[in-house]
């Protein structure tokens, strides 16, 4: 279950791919970078190589066979250029090479029988990368100034003179100590900074823990929250059908006319009706809440008149007004009114005067419930007034949420669900219209919702 609820979380596993993602880029960002350094380098190295070479042999045919001028000019060449690590003269005796000279003074005289000789003999020009001084590349280069942790570029070349007879060998070891030290440096640049970035990341995780959790009890709650939805829907529904009945059977209990006669059971009949109405409403209020926050509200908007809905709903309320001692009324229209048109639907414009209006009653223990038209700029305001109990602005702050009820001494003992006009708010947000409130605590209140006129 848990696991579900995790891979559900698309964004958390989003932000742990990028916390993985960056250093493994920059990883191969790296590993490419230092690899390609490199191989320029080599290819640098491997000219110079060659270029040494040239520099060699053309000072050395023009002075062969005086060995010793030779001699000398190695020293010079050796010293103008110090990655010439090992560098022999070599020319062929019998089966074997003669060292004729060497950066290695002592060198000079000694026959090598190596293969390496004998094939670039034949083939001319022989260049490879080693590290090692004990392979058969090795000519004459003495312990002390061999460091085997670096890699040397071995050339062997033949010596011709100007008719392309071959004369002897040049066989050179160039160090290759400064690509490899630069290339080591950028390696252990690369891996500290990739240590830098895990510990960040790290650290940023870390940090980042909560945020998580959150995220996770975040989807978890809106998980419980639909939940909730879907059930109060559904348990909505189903007292919907046993209310109707009930309600149904009260009334006729009501007009029965032997019920009449008995005032006993008529006594039990009345908290029955009230207490079936009270249920009714509060499960209209709740199937409501749950249409709206499921956005299935459906709003059917046409050109309408509102003033004969006003006056129909004014009709309703005569009777309750009365029973409580109210006065209501809708104030005559002007004109300009009456010829005013809005682009509504007229069950939840009824619906929504209706609970400003019954509101009006329920909070205004004695005086009127008036309702006003008027045109306001661009639009059509329907001001519901009463002369009820008012509020203050601390409570007027809340009004428009859900569950919202003004507590005090005198809301207390009416009964209410603080749900109707959070729904009310909500139609005429659907409607594109607009509600506020005006309101002096123990002098009444004025509601007023606008709709845009249609030109
Ligand atoms: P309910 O009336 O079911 O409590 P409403 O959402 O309709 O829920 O109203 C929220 C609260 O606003 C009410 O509890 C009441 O305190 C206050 N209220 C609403 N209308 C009026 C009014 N006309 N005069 C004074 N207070 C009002």
């Amino acid at each position: 279950m848990k696991k579900v609820a995790f891979l559900k979380n698309y964004q958390l596993i989003f932000a742990l791919l990028l916390i993985l993602f960056i250093p493994a880029v920059l990883l191969l960002h790296n590993y490419y970078f230092v690899k390609t350094v490199k191989s320029n380098m080599d290819t640098e190295f491997i000219n110079k190589g060659a270029l040494a070479v040239n520099i060699v042999k053309n000072n050395f045919v023009h002075q062969w066979p005086n060995y010793s001028s030779i001699q000398s000019r190695i020293d010079e060449i050796v010293k103008e250029t110090p990655e010439i690590k090992s560098l022999d003269v070599l020319v062929p005796e019998k089966e074997n090479f003669k060292i004729v000279a060497s950066i290695n003074k002592k060198n000079v005289g000694k026959i090598l029988d190596q293969t390496l000789n004998t094939i670039a003999w034949k083939e001319e020009f022989i260049t490879f990368t080693t590290n090692s001084s004990s392979d058969s590349s090795d000519q004459s280069l003495q312990a002390g100034d061999y460091q085997s942790d670096y890699r040397y570029q071995m050339v062997v070349k033949v010596l011709k003179d100007t008719n392309g007879r071959k004369l002897g060998l040049i066989s050179m070891k160039i160090s290759l100590a400064e690509v490899d030290n630069l290339t080591q440096s950028l390696i252990n640049r690369s891996f500290w900074t990739l240590i830098g970035i895990i510990v960040i990341v790290l650290l940023m995780i870390a940090s980042n823990f909560r945020l998580f959790h959150y995220v996770m009890l975040f989807q978890k709650l809106k998980e419980v929250d639909q939940m909730k939805d879907e059930f109060i829907s559904i348990a909505s529904h189903e007292l919907r059908a046993p209310l109707t009945a009930i309600r149904g059977y009260v009334s006729m209990l009501e007009e029965d006319e032997t019920l009449q006669s008995n005032e006993r059971l008529l006594k039990y009949v009345v908290p029955i009706k009230l207490s079936a109405d009270r249920l009714h409403d509060l499960v209209e209020d709740m199937l409501d809440t749950s249409r709206i926050e499921q956005g299935r509200i459906k709003i059917d908007s046409k050109e309408t008149d509102v003033i004969p809905v006003i006056n129909e709903i004014i009709s309703q309320f005569t009777i309750p007004a009365k029973e409580k001692g109210l006065e209501i009324s809708l104030e005559e229209p002007s004109e300009e009114v009456k010829s005013a048109r809005v682009m509504v639907d007229v069950d939840k414009v009824k619906q929504i005067v209706i609970n400003l209006i019954s509101n009006g009653i329920k909070y205004t223990p004695q005086g009127y419930v008036k309702v006003v038209i008027e045109i306001k700029e661009k639009n059509l305001a329907i001001k519901v007034k009463d002369s009820g109990m008012g509020m203050n602005a601390k409570a007027r702050e809340g009004l428009f949420q859900k569950f919202y009820r003004v507590q005090n001494d005198e809301t207390k003992k009416i009964v209410g669900t603080g749900l109707g006009l959070w729904i009310t708010k909500q139609l005429i947000k659907a409607m594109k219209g607009d509600i506020y409130v005006d309101s002096i605590e123990g002098e009444g209140s004025v509601f007023t919702i606008t709709f845009p006129l249609i030109k």
